[in-house]
């Protein structure tokens, strides 16, 4: 392997920004340093004066070919990962999703199968979607010998993969024993099942009714119950894609109270609002579970980014094709599979919408979207750090680069995009991975790019 150093770029970690070079060796930061000196003269050597170093980014939450009863999600582990690495993000964790009564072990042989060909290194979140026999030996084993240490729980969709309230309340405690972090879908499954029939039945189910389908309400008793469970059972919580005012107010009083929650929310939540279902049947593109929301919740999302309430921003990326402009399915919000792809524009997204629009520092964008799900997820110092010993993942971003995000320019296989010519200043112009320098200015090296399955910690 190829070593490499990176001279005179401005390093940037979620607390500190100095101006160093990097020696690169066997996949590993080997050293950090002023004037650094080579020993091998046929070292790769990049001139990063004039950008900034960033750690990898890590998405901890995307569904690359998640089945669904419309079909998989567009991307798979390849073309997903590829579109991560395009962007900056170099790990990812995606998810493990048994049948209810499925083994654990079974459902993680078959998904560890499908992410084989992913070309960047990724780890996966077991969902318990059941309680059997063998659930809490199976939890302990995922922790001790599968290095899965988060167990995603969801409070929708009883009829499939969600649990009720004394299910989730027993998982969690299983969880806690073992030593692992509960991952919580908070919506209300009963409001939910609800509502929609209650919308099917009198034929209301246009997309601009999507919203109405999934009120805000419905996610925010569900955090409140989340947390209390969490109270209860002492299991430390994460709350997926949080999209609310009045749920930023319960972490904050969880987290006053000391109960260990944690929150992120995703782009979309962060740039886009309801209006767009107005659209009509163009407005498909943008379903996706909980819904957009209003322009209040933006502001107050991008407050709790910056004062340290939401302490992570994944994509939930789950795009899934025929969903563009030329969109000419049904006007019906239940036919339509929910989910929106990004992976490949969230650290492009939240550096021009957040740092150069001076919402969060560059510090705290250093802390979303690599350190703090590192360090949640059992990741860290191997991931979300610039520092000695920790994998060469890095970003050679060009802090001024200006582009325009489309369908057709863009490296997930969807043929839409929610993002569709928003403008962006800011982009990796060199993704090392590994070690390896996998994307050059605007180019794969698709040769060069190999993905590890990563064991974490607790
Ligand atoms: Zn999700």
């Amino acid at each position: 392997m190829e070593d490499i150093l990176v001279r005179k770029g401005l390093i940037t970690n979620h607390n500190r920004q100095y101006k160093s070079d990097i020696l690169i060796s066997g996949g590993k930061i080997k050293n950090i340093g002023k004037e650094l000196i080579p020993d091998d003269k046929n070292i790769r050597i990049i001139d990063a004066s004039g950008h900034i170093v960033l750690p990898g980014g890590v998405d901890p939450h995307v569904h690359m070919s998640l089945p669904t009863g419309n079909g998989r999600s567009s991307d798979d582990f390849e073309s997903g990962s590829i579109a991560a690495l395009s962007g900056g993000t170099t790990t990812l964790i995606d998810f493990v999703t048994p049948e209810k009564g499925e083994s654990l072990h079974s459902a993680l042989a078959k998904r560890k199968n499908e992410a084989g060909n992913s070309l960047c290194d990724y780890s996966l979140h077991m969902s318990v979607t059941s309680i059997g026999p063998e659930t809490e030996k199976e939890i302990f084993e995922m922790v001790k010998n599968e290095g899965i240490t988060s167990f995603k729980l969801y409070m929708a969709y009883k009829g499939s993969i969600g649990m009720n309230d004394p299910e989730i309340l027993k998982a969690m405690e299983m969880i806690k024993k073992a030593g692992g972090i509960s991952m919580i879908h908070c919506e209300n499954g009963d409001i939910e099942d609800f509502l929609r029939e209650k919308m099917v039945s009198s034929g209301n189910t246009g997309i601009r009714n999507y919203p109405e389908s999934r009120p805000p309400e419905m996610e925010i008793d569900a955090i409140n119950r989340a947390i209390l469970f969490s109270g209860i059972t002492r299991c430390p919580l994460y709350i997926v894609h949080l999209t609310t005012e009045q749920g930023i107010d319960s972490v904050l009083k969880a987290k006053k109270k000391g109960i260990s929650v944690f929150a992120e929310t995703c782009p979309h939540y962060l740039t886009l609002d309801d209006s767009v279902y107005g659209k009509g049947k163009k407005a498909a593109k943008y379903l996706m579970s909980p819904p957009l929301r209003k322009v209040h919740d933006i502001s107050r999302l991008w407050d709790g980014l910056n004062d340290g309430t939401l302490e992570v921003i994944s994509t939930d990326h789950c795009p899934f094709n025929s969903k563009g402009e030329n969109y000419s399915g049904p006007d019906d919000f239940s036919a339509i599979p929910k989910g929106v792809g990004g992976v490949d524009h969230r650290m492009s997204l939240i550096y021009s919408k957040g740092v150069v629009e001076k919402k969060i520092s560059i510090h705290r964008f250093v802390n979303l979207v690599s350190t703090r799900p590192a360090k949640i997820f059992g990741l860290y110092p191997q991931k979300g750090a610039i520092m000695k010993g920790s994998d060469a993942d890095l970003v050679i971003w060009d802090p001024n680069r200006k582009s325009k995000i489309t369908a057709e320019s863009q490296h997930q296989n969807c043929d839409s995009s929610v993002y569709e010519n928003f403008k962006i200043t800011g982009a990796p112009s060199k993704v090392i991975a590994g070690g390896k320098i996998v994307f050059e200015d605007g180019n794969f090296d698709l040769t060069r790019a190999k993905g590890n399955y990563i064991y974490r910690k607790r």
